[in-house]
């Protein structure tokens, strides 16, 4: 395949908008897969997508597809639209040069609508908008198009409308990918320069490294480098994705497929690494922003026995989702363990159930926190910890008062898309979450965006259920960071027959109700003490304190 006949591109969009569907179309036309009546989103792999009906993984897939008398090599990557997975969604979008936006027909522009539009646009690729779901009763693809012209500048004749489910225009979305999306600029003809934007881990296999190539060829029995470790392997085998691996001779530049190459250890196969002919070095490409984890929670053994089994499972699964970030950390309760970072609670409850089902491991998990920060009070605490503001990600490590000259908190600015009848509701509720507005704007008659500076504590454990619920389903919400402010912080002790236990202690802000400790109280005493036939807890704040009780049978 000449690069003038590849087309890289992602499917991008809101939560349930057709991706995963419009993507098992592209499949069937392209003859990847036999078209049956069972092929409902075909790259969702994970047992934990299929259960939970949402994409967490990106995932490749090579089609080829003849067009006016061409044979077209086609690279598809399916996105999650959740926005705790959204750096699966920047990653991918390294690798393209273009995206079929998606948005349904019914539901119009979402919050995570506009936020997958930045990424792709400020990553200056195509952008194919795709009006989905065109077969339902109250699609109004009219409307959606006007939206979509208000919101992203895109001339409402670009707009294709599409049923994903029923097939209907699938083929012209093919065709809109191959025309408005340029072929990869490089060249077969440089050295070897090759992306690693993913990897797994096999049992068998070792290492599997999803690569881009931006120049050069690779194939079985070269010998590459990694510019990040400057180790050297030997090459066992180069493929595409069809959605499975399939071995192929060579992989050229321009071209998006997997290598395997004898890496064992998966601290050896770093995401974002360039890969490199020996003796033949390239300007390593800039890699990735690292993820910013948003929550932070202890995980633990259950049995400490189990903790070098545990270790390397962990190991393993964030070599697959690089986002989680891992400190060791140790509790008198739990014994040893880890601190481990997640970009929002979704994604730490989809972490913890690939454990359980791809690594067989149950753990427990403590009360998650966001990350605060405190800048010292005096030299000498200064000295001590070698620099003037450290950052809290254990509520067992907060520092007293008297060492603290201020604490602060981490903060989002959070867009919502809602109907406008909502709009009264939800600014009380974004009010009591000590939130302030930034902006309002119509989308249409009837539909408004607004955008809330939120601290993040207030909005990582139950704001998204209270939002849908009170809108009936019908706003959406999504979030990016927005920096540290000021806050009046304490730790939150809860105290067991009277002695605080530590690992059950929350940091709260001085002004909110309380209903976070409450909450995250009681999941976590009933990981811990499930054994125990009834303990009564009392949260204490500060000295005097608000009083929490609960009953736990
Ligand atoms: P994703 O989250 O964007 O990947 O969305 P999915 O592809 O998983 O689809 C979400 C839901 O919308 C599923 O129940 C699909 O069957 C449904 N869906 C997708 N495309 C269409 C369509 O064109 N028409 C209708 N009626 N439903 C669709
Ligand atoms: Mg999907």
């Amino acid at each position: 395949y000449p690069i003038e006949s590849i087309r890289n591109f992602s499917i991008i969009a809101h939560v349930d908008h057709g991706k995963s569907t419009l993507a098992d179309r592209l499949l069937e036309i392209t003859g990847t897969i036999a078209k049956t009546d069972h092929n409902k989103q075909v790259l969702d792999k994970l047992q934990v997508e299929r259960e939970r009906g949402i994409t967490v993984k990106a995932q490749s897939a090579s089609l080829f597809y003849n067009y006016e008398g061409v044979n077209y090599l086609l690279n598809l990557i399916d996105t999650p639209g959740h926005v705790d997975f959204s750096y699966e969604v920047s990653r991918s979008l390294s690798a393209c040069q273009g995206v079929i936006l998606v948005v349904d027909a019914n539901e119009g522009i979402q919050a995570q609508t506009v936020a997958n539009f930045y990424l792709a646009f400020e990553a200056q690729l195509a952008i194919i908008p795709v009006i989905n779901k065109i077969d339902l009763k109250n699609a109004d693809p009219e409307r959606v198009e006007k939206q979509i012209e208000k919101l992203f500048d895109i001339p409402i004749d670009e707009c294709v409308r599409i049923s994903a489910k029923k097939g209907t225009n699938v083929e012209t979305v093919l065709q809109k990918v191959i025309e408005k999306i340029p072929p990869p600029q490089c060249n077969t003809a440089d050295p070897l320069k090759a992306l690693v934007f993913d990897s797994t881990f096999d049992h068998y296999r070792g290492v599997i490294a999803n690569i881009a190539l931006f120049g050069g060829e690779i194939q079985k029995g070269h010998k590459i480098v990694s510019a990040h470790t400057k180790k050297r392997y030997e090459v066992n085998e180069v493929g595409i994705l069809t959605p499975n691996e399939q071995p192929t001779h060579k992989l050229y530049a321009g071209q998006v497929g997997y290598v395997i190459a004898g890496m064992k250890e998966v601290t050896e196969a770093q995401i974002g690494d360039t890969l490199f002919l020996y003796k033949q070095p390239v300007e390593p490409l800039p890699g990735f922003k690292s993820a910013k984890p948003m929550v932070f929670a202890g995980m633990y053994p259950v049995d400490q026995t189990e903790y070098n089994n545990l270790k390397s499972a962990l190991e393993r699964l964030t070599l697959n989702d690089s986002s989680v970030t891992v400190h060791r950390d140790s509790s008198l309760a739990l014994g040893a363990g880890w601190r481990l970072g997640f970009l929002g609670l979704l994604h730490m409850e989809v972490f913890n159930q690939r454990l359980e089902q791809e690594y067989n491991m149950s753990v427990i998990l403590t009360a998650p926190t966001v990350p605060y920060k405190a800048v010292l009070s005096s030299a000498k605490l200064i000295k001590e910890y070698g620099k003037a503001e450290i950052t809290i990600i254990n509520p067992a490590q907060f520092p007293d008062k008297l060492s603290v000259s201020e604490y602060l908190e981490p903060t989002v600015l959070g867009t919502i898309v809602t109907p406008q009848e909502y709009i009264g509701k939800i600014i009380v509720l974004c009010q009591d979450r000590r939130a302030v507005q930034k902006d309002m704007v119509y989308i249409d008659e009837h539909r408004v965006m607004l955008k809330y500076l939120f601290p993040l504590n207030e909005i990582v454990v139950d704001f998204y259920d209270t939002l849908k619920s009170l809108s009936s389903g019908y706003a959406s919400f999504d979030y990016e960071d927005a920096g540290y402010q000021a806050a009046d912080l304490i730790k939150m002790d809860i105290l067991l027959n009277g002695n605080p236990v530590e690992e059950l202690a929350t940091i709260i802000h001085k002004c909110s109700n309380g209903y976070e400790g409450r909450r995250d109280t009681n999941s976590m005493a009933s990981h811990i003490l499930r054994d125990h036939a009834k303990v009564f807890l009392v949260g204490e704040v500060g000295k005097k304190g608000r009083r929490l009780k609960g009953a736990l049978e």
